[in-house]
């Protein structure tokens, strides 16, 4: 799936935190973990940092580098977390996070990552009770829990409103002396702890440490809150259940040189499910090629296992702004052209396999057929490096309905047809289990957009 070509027909990871305790240039440090979290939401970009007992939070709309343009990162301060977010249409300012409250214990900032299954029933539950809400964020909601729990100090009034709250949240709080760090029972979103010199510090993935020279300690585990402050660090059990990460942060959200769970990385996991789609689904063809960013790695590993050259058959411009494809544009065609381009050179005659890493209404997967066909491909087979995909996600990934996923709508056979290639199979759910747990030390994996079975109750939801 081509990042971001055609939103509508995308998965979209709802966030990316970081956050650091007790460095001189926190609020920088911030902002370089954000950069290497970009991919995981480009709506909006927040730093919250406390400086002598005060938080003070700069956040906008926009890309990282667009929100702290000219010094605006320079917040004072020695501890500091930050966020951005993927978001939909509805999102203004006032959602971007990370979220500054005050309440009787004092100031608080919070930055979420995922998303709650009961977030609107206590949301309904406290309003009727006379809560006002200022966002749509299910954050707000755990904010509302703290303020409102009888407890005296943060630590306690927090681990009262996780034990409400279901779903998935990676979650980093900030108050005006500690700094926590919280993973959903579940663990459904990644969450890693490192070290900058004698500062602890946390990220969505740990490709954030390698850009800020961090050494990367460990991931944070399900039901784990991790406190950090003047005195040390201290981990805490706040609940515990069956470990579910989400599978889709292997075939597509995180970033290829992160580190995710175990000791290989994203792409040495990715080219491994390559290979087994390979194992289950081989076709003999001239030449390999991935849909760029996130299938290359998968292809690589599909081409090196059936020994066929792996070519750069398609080319992402990276340099197309997201404001210039509008809603408004003439043709959906001229849409892919402008993110994508075929090396005419290199397929023309030839047949092809086109790896791809999921497909979810099936359109982005029709265009980018139709512009090899156009550049004179002689037979396109499609290989989808993930299981179909068939039921929607509560936990933050954008699908929110069955009526969206193309494999819950028509047959193989017909799916084949719609995106006109000449062969289309997927990645079975064991053998993609089988490719990331041979690498993750057997590590449990939320499959629940496959099979339907989810690691929470949903039925709140
Ligand atoms: S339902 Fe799918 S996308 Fe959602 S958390 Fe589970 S594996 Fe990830």
């Amino acid at each position: 799936m081509l990042d971001e070509m055609n939103r509508a027909d995308s998965l979209h990871e709802a966030c990316g935190v970081f956050g650091i305790y007790g460095h001189p240039r926190a609020a920088d440090i911030v902002y370089y973990g954000l950069h290497a979290l970009q991919h995981r939401g480009q709506e909006s970009a927040g730093i919250a940092a406390v400086d002598r007992g005060q938080i003070n939070v700069h956040k906008d709309m926009g890309l990282v580098t667009e929100v702290f343009a000219n010094g605006s990162r320079d917040l004072a301060g020695n501890t500091a977390i930050g966020h951005v977010m993927y978001a939909s249409q509805r999102s203004t300012v006032t959602e971007a996070q990370p979220l500054v409250f005050k309440y009787r214990g004092g100031t608080i900032a919070l930055a979420q990552n995922g998303a709650l299954v009961n977030a609107a029933q206590i949301r309904s539950r406290l309003e009727q009770q006379g809560s006002i809400f200022q966002t749509n964020s299910d954050t707000e909601v755990i904010a509302h829990l703290i303020a409102r729990s009888k407890c005296d100090d943060l630590e306690s009034a927090l681990r009262e409103a996780l034990a409400v709250v279901k779903g998935a949240y990676a979650l980093l709080v900030l108050s005006e002396d500690t700094l926590f760090a919280c993973l959903d029972p579940n663990g459904l979103r990644p969450l890693a702890l490192g070290k900058i010199g004698d500062s602890y510090c946390f990220a969505s993935e740990s490709c954030a440490f390698d850009l800020i020279e961090a050494e990367f300690i460990r991931h944070v585990k399900p039901g784990e809150m991790v406190v950090v402050s003047q005195s040390g660090l201290r981990s805490v059990e706040h609940s515990a259940a069956k470990p579910a990460l989400c599978s889709f942060e292997f075939i597509y959200f995180a970033r290829p040189d992160s580190n995710l769970i175990g000791a290989a990385s994203v792409h040495q996991i990715r080219k491994q499910m390559g290979k087994q789609l390979a194992l289950e689904e081989p076709v003999m063809a001239d030449l390999v090629l991935g849909v760029p960013d996130s299938s290359l790695s998968a292809a690589i590993g599909y081409a090196e296992a059936l020994q066929i050259p792996f070519e750069m058959g398609l080319v992402k411009n990276r340099y197309v702004g997201r404001t210039f494809i509008r809603p408004d544009q003439e043709t959906r065609t001229r849409d892919v052209k402008l993110k994508l381009s075929v090396v005419q050179k290199v397929v023309e005659g030839r047949d092809v396999v086109m790896v791809d890493d999921s497909i979810i209404r099936g359109t982005t997967s029709q265009r980018i057929v139709r512009l090899l066909k156009d550049a004179g491909v002689k037979s396109v087979h499609v290989r989808i490096c993930s299981p179909p995909v068939v039921y929607p996600c509560y936990y933050g990934i954008d699908i929110s309905s069955r009526d969206e996923l193309i494999v819950a709508q028509k047959t193989m056979d017909e799916i084949r047809q719609y995106i006109g290639a000449d062969s289309l199979e997927f990645l079975s759910v064991e053998g993609m289990v089988t490719a990331i747990s041979g690498s993750v030390d057997e590590h449990g994996l939320c499959l629940a957009c496959f099979s339907g079975q989810y690691p929470t109750p949903i039925a709140e939801s």
